[in-house]
């Protein structure tokens, strides 16, 4: 559905307000070839509009003779900042940077933040950001999940398909994503809304099987066979099934990197207005999945880097996996029931 540039301006106007853009601060947007150019129009006027100093900044792409899709979470490996002492520079000096282009997992990124600089990664099409715009109630809802993360030592995740997973936490921090960056240094994506972690490196063991209508990311797919994964000291040593097993275990194996099969992030969705659904419904180049990641009661785990976390794993590929009908408890308590999110207390409060 095309959106207006009334709605996209009205729409950036809310998310930099939550992000606490002050008049006179400095704003850089980030841009690149895929930058949607309502999102790159509708976020220069929105940040002017609220007297910021704005400038653009446009990189080249890199990686595309690498990469074996368009998506631009399916190759991790350097960035358009790789190198680019000018372009770092820029961005240190911003306060709020809007990041247009898809700048993820890279030291670049981590210097840039450690500056004080705030980072928002803006990717998807103006239709789902402005069906997602975030609000103080997601952030709330988040850092209740996130909290309860900070204080387990272990998560399991079960479901009927016979998965029964276990990971030790405690070595890696609780991550929120709700949207804006309301705090110094801050990075996060809009849209989001979930929790997540990194299990302890090399302690998460049991066995995941994958059901029909669970999600590929960067495949973009429903799965429509059964996938059983083997976890053993935090990797996946056997993926197995029929032709989904093959398409995900043959993908993965064309990076030719061990580190690949690492257990990375995991958490749980907690955002209402993303739906399960919506996959089938977008072209799969015009989204980055977000909806996929964010539903309210997924379970989402990956397979791949654990250094955004501050470990030392870095790896070009990156699976996400969102997961229908799992029950994942902390230290026992169950957050999420049967897909079903357990924080009705927090959020009816
Ligand atoms: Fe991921």
């Amino acid at each position: 559905m095309p959106v207006s540039d009334y709605a996209m301006l009205e729409a950036w106007k809310t998310v930099l307000e939550l992000s606490r853009l002050q008049s006179g601060q400095t704003v850089t947007v980030l841009t690149g070839a895929a930058s949607h150019p309502q999102t790159v129009s509708t976020a220069l006027t929105a940040a002017a509009l609220m007297g910021a100093v704005v400038n653009r900044l446009d990189l080249q792409p890199v990686n595309a003779e690498k990469a074996l899709s368009r998506d631009a979470l399916a190759y991790l490996g350097t960035t358009p900042l790789t190198g680019n002492r000018a372009a770092i520079a820029a961005l240190k000096e911003s306060d709020l940077v809007l990041d247009l282009m898809t700048l993820l997992f890279s030291p670049e990124q981590h210097e840039i933040l450690r500056s004080g600089t705030k980072i928002l990664l803006a990717v998807e099409p103006p239709e789902v950001l402005v069906r997602m715009v975030p609000s103080v109630e997601d952030r709330a809802r988040v850092k209740a999940a996130t909290d309860r993360i900070v204080r387990a030592k272990v998560m399991q995740v079960r479901n009927d398909a016979g998965t029964d997973l276990t990971c030790a936490l405690g070595q890696y921090p609780a991550i929120s994503e709700y949207g804006f960056v309301d705090e110094p240094g801050r990075w996060d994506h809009w849209p989001s809304g979930f929790a997540l972690t990194w299990p302890n490196e090399g302690q998460t063991q049991g066995t995941i099987v994958l059901s029909p209508g669970d999600i590929l990311l960067p495949q973009k797919s429903y799965i429509r066979s059964e996938i059983r994964l083997v976890v053993k000291d935090g990797f996946a040593v056997e993926i197995q099934g029929g032709m989904d097993a093959d398409l995900l275990s043959e993908y993965v194996a064309s990076f030719n990197d061990p580190e690949a099969y690492a257990i990375s992030h995991i958490g749980w969705g907690l955002q209402p207005r993303a739906h399960w659904t919506t996959l089938g419904l977008y072209d799969r180049e015009a989204t980055l999945g977000m909806d996929a990641r964010a539903f309210e009661g997924n379970f989402l785990f990956s397979l791949g880097p654990n250094n955004e976390a501050g470990g030392s794993r870095t790896t070009a590929c990156h699976i996400d996996i969102p997961m229908r009908n799992c029950t994942v408890t902390l230290d026992g308590e169950a957050v999420v029931t049967r897909g079903k999110v357990q924080d009705q207390e927090r959020t009816h409060a």
